[in-house]
């Protein structure tokens, strides 16, 4: 049995038993992964906390013939911010699920990990967190070979102006409307929406807490994205519902008494 060390973000948990967990982990230096974290459920075990979706952790962990099985945790960062609110809980746990769909196992990214970590932290700074979002999405289909583009017509190469254009996932990227027909998956947003998404992909992590895009941009680019992911992944994800709910409840005012 060998042991080793993980500086990880815990995607995801599944109660095992009466006492323990299984945990999915993002490790830094060695990828998706998952580990039984032994008497996690028992009242005051060092392993609960650190073992909870949405925590930064050191944790040490030793090989199992089927499992890893985790056996020390320091925890680095809890979130706390995150998690006061249902809806930055909502926008953190779709970080997670979208990252965690997107990677194998044991295929370690530490330039991705540090983004998801980063995104994170922005997250927990208050930042807005649709805009905090979609500078995620972007960077992580950046990292994986997937970033759509906005910057020119993918036909005649002009770049985009203000005009509406057509969005098509499987060319992955804008056909402008002097191009004929686009191709049958496209959608149709208004060309500022591309602007967003250039300023998303070369903005520093702690300057997004500044940003403020016009709703409809925000939304115009959440459209093109979403749709851009569906095409990758060729399904949905559940936190995007989860967070869709949240919103509703935030509307209707109806949150307080829920809790
Ligand atoms: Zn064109």
């Amino acid at each position: 049995m060998r042991t080793y060390c993980a500086d990880s973000i815990v995607l995801r948990r599944i109660d095992l038993g009466e006492k323990d967990r299984i945990i999915t982990i993002y490790a830094r230096e060695q990828g998706k992964l998952s580990a039984v974290a032994k008497g996690a459920r028992r009242p005051g075990s060092k392993l609960a906390g650190a073992s909870e979706p949405l925590t930064y952790a050191r944790l040490f962990l030793s090989t199992g013939r089927d499992i890893d099985v985790l056996t020390q945790a320091e925890i680095r960062e809890s979130f706390t911010g995150i998690k006061q609110n249902i809806s930055t809980v909502a926008y953190g746990i779709y970080l997670l699920e979208l990252l965690s769909s997107f990677v194998d196992e044991r295929q370690p990214n530490p330039e991705l990990f540090d983004t998801l970590l980063s995104s994170l932290y922005v997250l927990e700074s208050g930042a807005d967190p649709e805009i905090t979002a979609r500078y995620f999405e972007l960077q992580l289909l950046i990292d994986l070979g997937y970033e759509p583009h906005f910057d020119r017509c993918l036909r005649c190469d002009k770049p985009i102006g203000r005009e509406k254009v057509a969005f098509s996932p499987a060319l992955g990227g804008i056909v402008c409307p002097e191009c004929g027909v686009p191709p049958a998956d496209a959608i149709w947003v208004p060309g500022a929406a591309t602007t967003y998404a250039r300023a998303l992909r070369n903005i520093e992590p702690q300057k997004i807490k500044d940003l403020k895009f016009p709703p409809a941009a925000l939304r115009d680019l959440g459209l093109m994205l979403k749709w851009h992911i569906r095409y990758r992944l060729e399904y949905d994800l559940r936190s995007t519902d989860f967070i869709d709910m949240v919103a509703k409840f935030d509307d209707n005012g109806d949150l307080a008494q829920m809790r």
